[in-house]
């Protein structure tokens, strides 16, 4: 049984020396809880936050302990009439071959259909019901708006933009490479890219907004919530879902530098952790998988396999080396 554990905190990027690779006895399920094998392991920009002993949403894990991550599995056993011997069940669990779950961490992934289980899993477990509730909920966007997106082709991103069209609004995406850009407007439907690596960002999202922005769905913070802060309208809405371009910092992060604009223009800036809309997942998975059974709402997954390489995956997030939602297959199901 292989388990990735954290043996130090990471000092900005993650290193080689952050993760070890133990070969360990196979765990026993006490009362209550099951044993599962490993199918698909997510790999998201919050495990470097989960590394990290900073203020959170969740405890960090500790020194030495299994490297959490939002799993996929295969029931080997159980001990709780919830769960049976081949149920696929998905939540929060280890990077590890085999693991101990029970209802409080994981739930059946449930019926997918046609859709194979590694589809669903990649962007109905985690990214899409963000997607779904940060835009919807938050943003607010109604039909004509303007909603700005950052990291546009990745595994949220992605989905954002096309929900934004789907709900009749002029969908902008930021991302970092021409490739990216290309796929963004030519495959997912976005009105305009910004490559934020080789284009002024200021000027490009000025040309690319002309009625302002309404909705900028904020992924990264940093310079370009800057530049978005400076072009949103009055009553716009800044849904905070993430800030990866500040999780690898060592020094603390200045900015923004246009607070004032949020009283100026009356901004609703509001912080979103999925966590809370646990009780509302049906409602997302409903919509998101009525619109990809219609073919409005594309996904695409960038698949390593292998448990023994998700410690260099899992950089390709932090550099943007990945193309589309990032995760580990250790077996097909
Ligand atoms: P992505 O698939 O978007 O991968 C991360 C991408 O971030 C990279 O591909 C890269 O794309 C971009 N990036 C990396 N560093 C920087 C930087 N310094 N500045 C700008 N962009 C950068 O990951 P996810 O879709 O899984 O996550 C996207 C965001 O959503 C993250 O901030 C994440 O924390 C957040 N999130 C929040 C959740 C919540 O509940 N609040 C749940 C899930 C995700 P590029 O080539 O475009 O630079």
């Amino acid at each position: 049984n292989r388990v990735w554990r954290l043996r130090k905190r990471p000092v900005g990027d993650i290193t080689d020396d952050v993760l070890s690779l133990e070969n360990e006895a196979i765990p026993e399920p006490g009362e209550g809880e099951i044993l599962f094998r490993l199918n698909y392991l997510s790999l998201d920009p919050t495990n470097r936050i989960w590394m990290s002993d900073m203020e959170q949403y969740m405890e960090p894990v500790a020194l030495d302990a299994p490297m959490r991550g939002v799993v996929c599995g295969t029931v080997i056993k159980s001990n709780t009439p919830e769960f049976k011997e081949g149920d696929i069940v998905s939540g929060i669990g280890t990077w590890a071959d085999y693991q101990i779950g029970s209802s409080a961490s994981v739930g059946l992934l449930g019926d997918t259909g046609d859709v194979p289980v590694i589809d669903a899993f990649g962007t109905l477990a985690l990214v899409g019901p963000t997607a779904y509730f940060c835009l919807l909920d938050i943003g607010d966007p109604k039909p004509g708006e303007t909603v700005v997106v950052s990291t546009a082709a990745g595994a949220v991103g992605a989905l954002v933009g096309q929900i934004a069209k789907i709900k009749g609004c002029r969908a902008v995406g930021l991302t970092g490479s021409d490739e990216k850009c290309q796929w963004i407007t030519e495959e997912l439907g976005y009105d305009v890219a910004i490559n934020y690596k080789t284009q002024d960002v200021g000027k490009a999202l000025a040309e690319a907004c002309p009625n302002g922005i309404d909705v900028y769905y904020d992924n990264v913070g940093g310079k370009i919530l800057d530049e978005c802060l400076k072009l949103m309208n009055l009553h716009g809405r800044i849904p905070t879902c993430g800030l990866i371009s500040q999780y690898n910092a060592t020094e603390p992060v200045p900015g923004p530098y246009n607070y004032d604009l949020i009283l100026m223009h009356r901004l609703k800036i509001q912080g979103f952790i999925i966590l809370d809309y646990m009780d509302r997942y049906p409602e997302a998975l409903e919509a998101l998988s009525g619109w990809m059974k219609e073919g409005k709402l594309k996904a695409r997954l960038d698949v390593t396999d292998g448990l023994e390489n998700a410690l260099q995956a899992v950089k390709k997030l932090y550099t943007g080396d990945n193309m589309g939602k990032l995760m580990v297959r250790v077996k097909d199901v």
